[in-house]
């Protein structure tokens, strides 16, 4: 195993002028001139002259060569280097632990999957993890001193400020672990710790399906279902970090009963089990399926959840009765929040999505713009699936560390004045 950067804190790489620049550069797909940054961001030729000069320097940026285009003047695009630094991303989901290594740009460059968390002790996990990173790195080639950091996403409720993850309702080994503490002791890597649907909406703004969007929602159809919120480029953690939890959202008054007491909570209809313990009531998955259902055990859920999807997949009518009717409830949860929020994109992902967006997407189009029909404006909601696959949350992970060292922050600010 290779000697990786020692210490824990992760401090920003970037002054706020730096991060400006670099944030200027990172949303223009085809990079950016001297000239148009100077132009993008309100700084003086010479402050940005001085700044791309030191980035080059320093690896962060890379320059292109001069093209001319038309009667213009050439112009020499920079672009963020790829190979400038990294950082890596895991995911604690109840189904399984994702790893990944991204680059500057949102790059996946390493990708490794270990089994559900939920049924083993979490020391093991994260001495298995402690393991995982160097391997992985290793594999990509990547140099540990190019290492931003180590961003972990987990469901919440988490304790950001001690970097513990409290007491998520579907991995029941974990209760009060310092996963941030454990996991940076071992890696000699700073290590930051967040709920697991803002690390999905910041990995969307950064490299996904909502960049660019100043206003957008990350909805996660997991074993558990929570919303991520980016308001004016900000993204939103509440006042202890555990914003985003719908679960108990009403969407049906005659739904299945939620441990909350109440009846067509979000979590309960929409969840996997759930859908699946429909498909058992509807003799869909009659007999073969019953004791498997079982909300402890997310993999048997999932199991049978995976048998529901090749039903929907093969046209079975009564499995698509069943996918409309969640549909309808999934399209009143999503007019519900985009109206809340004032947004204007929802990018979905997780498993859940993975296995019926298919069918999803046209539906959920179709209900939820008629249900915003009269909106101010009428202005319409973007629904866009997820771009990064089943490593959304892991991706985003890693753009924590990315977003933390080279965002643009109002503390940079501060801590310059
Ligand atoms: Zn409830």
């Amino acid at each position: 195993m290779r000697a990786l950067r020692r210490g824990t804190n992760l401090s920003r790489v970037a002054g706020f002028n730096e991060a400006v620049v670099i944030d200027a550069i990172r949303r223009a797909r085809d990079g950016l001139s001297r000239v148009e940054v100077a132009e993008q961001t309100g700084l003086s030729a010479q402050t940005v002259s001085n700044i791309v000069r030191r980035m080059l320097e320093s690896g962060l940026l890379l320059e292109g060569d001069r093209v001319t285009r038309g009667l213009g003047k050439p112009r020499t695009p920079l672009t963020l280097d790829p190979q400038g630094r990294y950082a890596v991303g895991v995911h604690l989901d109840p189904l399984f632990v994702t790893v990944v290594v991204v680059s500057l740009r949102g790059e996946v460059v390493a990708h490794m999957r270990m089994p559900s968390p939920a049924q083993v002790e979490p020391t093991r996990v994260i001495a298995d993890l402690a393991e995982a990173v160097p391997a992985l790195l290793d594999e990509a080639g990547v140099p540990g001193e190019l290492v931003a950091g180590v961003g972990v996403a987990a469901p919440g409720p988490i304790d950001v400020a001690n970097g513990s993850v409290l007491a998520p309702p579907h991995l029941p080994r974990w209760r009060y672990v310092p996963v941030v503490d454990e996991l940076a002791a071992q890696l000699g890597l700073p290590v930051l710790l967040d709920k697991d649907v803002v690390a999905g909406a910041i990995g969307e703004r950064w490299t996904g399906a909502t960049l660019g969007q100043a206003h957008s929602l990350f909805l996660y159809l997991s074993t558990g279902i929570g919303l991520g919120v980016a308001d004016n480029d900000s993204i939103i953690r509440g006042s202890t970090g555990n914003a985003g939890d719908i679960g108990h959202l009403n969407v049906d008054d005659n739904g299945p009963l939620c441990e909350c007491g109440r009846r067509g909570c979000l979590g309960a209809t929409l969840s996997p089990a759930a859908l699946v313990e429909q498909a058992v009531q509807s003799r869909l998955l009659a007999g073969r399926h019953l004791e498997a259902v079982h909300a402890s055990d997310p993999v048997r859920v999932d199991e049978s959840f995976a048998e529901l999807c090749a039903l929907v997949d093969a046209g079975e009518p009564g499995a698509l009765v069943l996918v409309d009717a969640s549909a309808r409830q999934l399209a009143k949860a999503i007019s519900t929040l985009a109206n809340l929020f004032d947004t204007d994109a929802v990018a979905i992902g997780g498993p859940t999505w993975m296995r019926l967006r298919g069918v999803y997407l046209p539906r959920l189009e179709a209900l939820v713009a008629a249900d915003l029909l009269g909106r101010p404006g009428d202005r319409p909601v973007a629904l866009v699936g997820t771009v990064l696959g089943d490593d959304v949350i892991a991706v985003g992970a890693a753009c924590l560390v990315l977003d933390r060292a080279f965002a643009p922050a109002v503390t940079a600010i501060a801590l310059e004045a």
